[in-house]
């Protein structure tokens, strides 16, 4: 509740309590919405309570809706035959007054027929049916056609009747025909138009139709050879392909199951693949069939064109041959086109140009891609001739003599805005003829609004506004705009890069508020801000595209062809030169696409400027085509807007900003100084001079939107400050929300840039923080790292010095044995002891022994160290013989020598050290092994022994 009317709760205004009160009895109602024929009638007339209305319709299976002077037409997406039956035509003729009945397309149908035949001026009519693809645009225009066919053929006679429904019968069949050359499966709509179209259903006095007019626009001719994915061909291309009999197969070379390059998606069956229809409308069209084979012949003759693929060419002089499996194509496509194979292929793979006085031939091999693009011209050529032809055709059949007819109702069925990721020159013109559809309608709708103008008090003069013109301008103005820039380069046939025609736009039509820049697109592009929401659109191919050149050679093979239609397609009389073949001599201006769309853009328009234009918005509820589902998000955006004193305080309040005569200017973050503060409980009254406040702001943001060359005063100002509500027209809308954007971009800027500088300040402070905590944290950690190390040195040394201590007592006590104890106890006492005494006797007696061993290397005999190891040892008794004295062996363990010194130690040198202790060295030393395997016996230890 509070969201539609943008109010916060707790408002206890007078005025707030009558919306609050108005809007509640709307809501009660909802349940009979679906009741509400119109949509003026929904209170109040917002986007939701205009969308609710609508759904709320949709669901009770009601699809037209009136919506002031436009009738809104919901696509069902299901057949729904009741709807569209010959009686509720009658019914809806007969009808005394038809617009009592329920909306109807009938309505609209019987209207204008009404009008014609009232013949108040303008006596002719024109039915505008707009909206995107998929909407329902041909299935309306087609209804009104049937509608026309049954009411407007008058039986007079027997023969007047049969002519009747001749016409009526051929303007009918025309549409299967253009349906099937001109519709293909898109992603949005399996049968969208590729071409807009204008039927001129001619009356005569007695409103009896008596012929039609076919006109059509920008057919999308590179869809022959080039589709989007998931996208297809014209339909007519897979009517062949799956509709032929097997003799047209052979007769055609379109074998079952064949694949072609340009026929993607064809397992895909849609109700449009009916061949048989096509047939019979084209037969009651007068295409007879042998004109048809033709027509169907040529088209399987393009369908092999598109299976030629090219190898590159590894030399540049030599041209690019088709790849093996494409030749057989090039041979089936010359023969199903009447070209000579040699010719065909010669003219694809070869640019001649002519040059100098003599107009000398030279003969440029194209690369491949080149020899791509010449195959799709060639087929684009043919394809884009023959619509035209059978339009022709269409025209010729159904169209009566001039003086036959008096008056007319005009049906437009214009493709709908367009916006896809990659938009290109067909884009730009179908939102151009869209926005000068737009204004069109505006202009028509702010005629149908008078009344309410006037019971708002304000006066008429705002009839005179032109509501997208800022964007037409841009588009087409006068003398620098999108087109005559594209035109221009185009004229000047000089080379230009995408990106040249990006800035050359950039900056000739910099001041045009319609015109954005993609900051964020790396591809070449501008962007235009249509009515409908902003478009880009890639600069890459755009010229090439605007010249649609064709070189004369292709046009030149066509008319050599050897088939009938396209003998009659591409004549060879040279008065028939057309567009497509410039003469290099001439000095006529360059006939661009964008040109050739203006002037008859400018001509549709011219007709229905002087016709009562009636308008069916059709509506497409989800974009999955799927019954009894309303999906809220189309946008119906018609005219000037409404908008209450509260809410457009609200909204606006603060482009007080933007006054000139305030103290605080736009950077200030407080409120404009000495104005009236706005409260959400103000009344209306209270409410006018804050408006005034916010309309004295236009002139800046009129001055800041206008082109350098433009003053403030030459711009309109389509707003007016009525009773209630403020009228106020899109272009002015966006300028407003332009200027809160700007405002309110300027309050994030000063609260960016206060933040920033808060932000950097914290930063730096932080910064200092930080490294002097770095740096105490750095110093404690060393100290304590130290101090670590120390108690880490401290106690290893402690433990060494223990361990030393204990090796060498350990090592000591080993060597020392019981007698340590003995010597630590009285080590003085040795030299006093009687044991000293014994100790020389010992010595004096193992003295020859010390001598033998020592000398056993000079020859001692075996027995002699015997005798003297047994004398000095005092062994028992018995031989000497009995006891063996062994050296160790230099390999063995144990006693490698003894050595019995004189002064009374005796030193036993051992292989490997017995000792458990003595043997580890606390530092070890390669030097000093020996020490620790010699065993030195002690005198006192002597003694013992
Ligand atoms: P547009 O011409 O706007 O691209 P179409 O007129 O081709 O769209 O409509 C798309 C499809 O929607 C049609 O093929 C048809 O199936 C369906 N459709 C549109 N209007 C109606 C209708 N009033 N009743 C039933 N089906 C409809």
């Amino acid at each position: 509740l509070f969201q539609v009317n943008g109010h916060n709760p707790g408002s206890d205004g007078q005025a707030r309590e009558y919306l609050r009160e108005d809007l509640q009895e709307f809501l009660d109602g909802e349940v009979l919405l679906y009741q509400l024929d119109d949509l003026t009638r929904v209170n109040p007339v917002t986007l939701e309570t205009v969308l609710r209305c609508l759904q709320a319709r949709y669901m009770a299976d009601r699809f037209y809706t009136n919506a002031g002077c436009t009738l809104v037409a919901l696509n069902p997406f299901k057949p729904i035959p009741q709807l569209y039956s010959p009686e509720l035509m009658r019914e809806y003729h007969a009808a005394p007054q038809p617009q009592k009945l329920k909306p109807h397309v009938f309505t609209v149908g019987e209207q204008t027929y009404r009008n014609v035949k009232g013949l108040i001026e303008p006596v002719n009519q024109s039915i505008v049916v707009s909206g995107e693809s998929g909407a329902g645009k041909t299935w309306t225009s087609r209804c009104l056609m049937k509608f026309y066919a049954v009411v407007a053929a008058s039986p007079a006679s027997w023969e007047t009747h049969k002519i009747a429904e001749r016409i009526e019968q051929r303007i009918l069949n025309s549409n299967p025909v253009m349906e099937a050359f001109g519709n293909a499966c898109t992603l949005r709509n399996n049968n969208s138009s590729r071409f807009g179209k204008f039927i001129q259903l001619q009356l005569n006095r007695a409103q009896q139709m008596t012929g039609a007019a076919v006109q059509t626009y920008l057919l999308e001719k590179t869809r022959v050879a080039c589709q989007a994915s998931s996208e297809r061909n014209f339909h007519i291309f897979y009517q062949i392909c799956k509709g032929a009999s097997e003799d047209e197969r052979l007769q055609w070379h379109l074998p079952r199951g064949a694949a072609f390059s340009w026929l993607p998606n064809p397992e895909r069956s849609l109700e449009e693949d009916c061949f048989e229809v096509t047939r019979e409308a084209m037969l009651h069209l007068g295409i007879d069939t042998p004109t048809q084979n033709n027509i169907f012949k040529v088209l399987a003759g393009l369908l092999h064109l598109g299976n030629i693929q090219f190898a590159a060419s590894e030399d540049e002089a030599q041209p690019c041959q088709p790849m093996d499996d494409a030749k057989c194509s090039v041979r089936t496509a010359s023969l199903l086109l009447g070209l000579p194979e040699d010719v065909l292929l010669e003219t694809v793979q070869i640019r001649t140009i002519r040059a100098g006085r003599q107009q000398q031939v030279f003969r440029k091999p194209c690369p491949r891609a080149e020899c791509d693009t010449r195959r799709d011209c060639l087929a684009k050529l043919i394809y884009a001739r023959l619509f035209d032809w059978l339009v022709s055709v269409i025209n010729s059949s159904i169209c009566a003599d001039t003086d036959s007819w008096t008056t007319f109702i005009g049906l437009l069925d214009v493709y709908g805005f367009e916006s896809f990721p990659d938009n290109s020159l067909e884009q730009l013109c179908i939102n151009y003829a869209n926005e000068k559809l737009q204004q069109h309608f505006v202009a028509h709708y702010l005629r149908a609004q008078q009344e309410e103008y006037a019971v708002e008090g304000l006066e008429w003069s705002f009839v005179n506004y032109q509501d997208n013109q800022a964007c037409l301008d841009l588009i087409e103005g006068s003398p620098i705009s999108i087109c005559s820039l594209i035109n221009e380069e185009c004229r000047l046939n000089r080379p230009s890069s995408a990106a040249q025609l990006q800035t050359r736009i950039e900056t000739a039509l910099a001041g045009s508020p319609c015109l954005g820049h993609n900051k964020l697109s790396r591809e070449p592009s501008f962007i235009v801000v249509h009515y409908a929401g902003p478009v880009r659109y890639h600069t890459a191919g755009l010229v090439e595209k605007n010249k649609d050149p064709v070189p004369p050679e292709l046009t030149r093979l066509l008319q050599q062809s050897q088939d009938h239609l396209l003998m009659g397609l591409f004549p060879t009389n040279p008065k028939e030169k057309t567009q497509e073949e410039p003469s290099g001599q001439s000095r006529n201006p360059v006939l661009t696409v964008v040109s050739k769309f203006k002037a008859s853009l400018e001509q549709l328009l011219q007709v229905l400027h002087s016709t009562t234009p009636h308008y069916i918005r059709c509506i497409k509820p989800n974009s999955q085509g799927q019954a009894q589902t309303f999906v809220q998000e189309e946008v119906i955006n018609t005219g000037p807007k409404l908008i209450s004193h509260q809410n457009f305080v609200e909204r606006y309040k603060l482009l007080r900003r933007l006054h000139p005569h305030t103290s605080s200017g736009p950077h200030s973050p407080y409120p404009a100084k000495g104005l009236p503060e706005w409260c959400p409980h103000s009344e209306e009254a209270t409410l006018e001079p804050l408006i005034q406040d916010i309309l004295h702001t236009l002139p800046v943001l009129t001055q800041a939107a206008a082109t350098p060359g433009d003053s403030a005063e030459a711009m309109p100002a389509p707003m007016h400050c009525g009773r209630t509500k403020v009228f106020i027209t899109d272009s002015m809308l966006e300028l407003l929300e332009c200027g809160r954007a700007q405002v309110l971009e300027q309050c994030a800027r000063c609260i960016q840039g206060g933040w920033r500088r808060h932000r950097h300040r914290e930063q730096a402070r932080q910064r200092r923080a930080a490294m002097l905590i770095q740096a105490a944290i750095r110093s404690w950690l060393t100290r304590k790292h130290i101090q670590r190390l120390h108690a880490a040195a401290t106690v290893i040394k402690h433990a060494w010095q223990k361990w030393r201590i204990r090796m060498a007592y350990l090592a000591a006590k080993e060597l020392d044995g019981v007698e340590e104890k003995h010597f630590s106890q009285a080590p003085c006492s040795l030299s006093t002891s009687p044991l000293q005494t014994r100790f020389l006797e010992a010595i004096i007696r193992l003295w020859p022994l010390g001598l033998v061993l020592a000398n056993t290397a000079m020859g001692v005999s075996s027995f002699q160290r015997k005798l003297v190891v047994w004398a000095c040892l005092q062994l028992p008794r018995g031989s000497p013989s009995s006891y063996s004295i062994q050296t160790a062996q230099q390999d063995q363990a144990g006693v490698t020598s003894i050595r019995a010194l004189p002064q009374g130690s005796i030193k036993f040198h051992c292989r490997k050290s017995p000792l458990r202790y003595a043997d580890i060295c606390p530092e070890p030393s390669p030097y000093s092994v020996t020490g620790f395997n010699q065993i030195l016996l002690e005198r006192h230890r002597l003694i013992h022994m």
